[in-house]
């Protein structure tokens, strides 16, 4: 069962009483830190609560909702600190966009890399006519890229800068992301590990086959003034080289021949 305080409902005797201690103390807590230690205090206590009408300690997750990177991280030390319930992290009206991602980012990378947090929830405020799972995706690829949990195959994707003239490999390397997450629901089912995966879609031969061979599966498209040729790296090794129309199917399915033989057998 999930307790959650808000700051906008908090009791108000509680509020009141440690205001007052704070005022009389030798030295008082600032605003900001009275309300951190007020939220904790409200969280604390209605865990306490819980279990002393019954609910097991075990079957409680604390959340605490705040909007600022700073408190949120604030309170969750203190939580840590001072408690061994399951927290859930979340920062609330985190806002739209990219504001909303990388705030949230920001405030969950600090936490989890410290080992506090035992669920997330990524709150973004959609675009007009938005996709809701972005907040999934979003709270998957934080998991994934900080190496916490695997969902899904990663794109790596250089970013491009001046030996490319086109936005060929930009092209790609949204068709691969989009098609690895259409094949996912499959292949979790019939090739485990999977999610694991790391496929590289880099701009240039000079540079993008390194980066290529570090991942299980990369291809390293022509950039500017270079053949009109695109090598494929798989497990470190060259495995062949593309040209001509048609280099994203081929690709495709080199991948899709990838994931059937090194997690077919698993
Ligand atoms: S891999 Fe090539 S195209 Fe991509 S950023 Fe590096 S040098 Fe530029």
């Amino acid at each position: 069962m999930r307790i959650g305080v808000n700051w906008g409902s908090l009791d108000k005797g509680l509020v009141a009483r440690m205001m007052d201690e704070n005022a009389r103390a030798a030295e008082p807590k600032d605003a900001d830190e009275m309300t951190r230690e007020i939220m904790v205090a409200s969280a604390l206590d209605s865990a306490a609560r819980a279990e002393a009408l019954g609910l097991p300690r075990s079957r409680i997750v604390l959340s605490c909702k705040m909007s600022g990177v700073q408190d949120l991280i604030g309170v969750y030390r203190l939580l840590a600190a001072r408690s061994d319930h399951a927290l859930h992290l979340g920062l609330t009206e985190a806002g739209i966009g990219s504001k909303g991602i990388v705030a949230s980012t920001a405030a969950l990378a600090v936490l989890l890399q410290e080992g506090i947090g035992d669920t997330i929830r990524i709150s973004l405020t959609p675009e007009p006519g938005g996709d809701r799972a972005q907040e999934v995706r979003v709270a998957q690829e934080i998991l994934q890229t900080m190496g916490l949990r695997a969902f899904s195959p990663l794109v790596i994707a250089c970013p491009g800068c001046g030996r490319t003239t086109s936005t060929v490999f930009q092209s790609l390397a949204q068709d691969i992301q989009s098609y690895l997450r259409e094949r996912m629901p499959e292949w979790r089912e019939r090739y485990p590990g999977v999610e694991a995966m790391q496929v590289a879609v880099m701009g240039c031969v000079v540079n993008g086959p390194g980066e290529s061979r570090h991942a299980n599966i990369g291809i390293s498209l022509p950039g500017t003034g270079e053949r009109p040729a695109a090598p494929v790296f798989v497990d470190g090794e060259k495995f062949t080289t593309l040209k001509g129309e048609g280099i994203a199917d081929a690709f495709k399915q080199i991948v899709d021949e990838y994931v059937r033989t090194r997690y077919g057998s698993q």
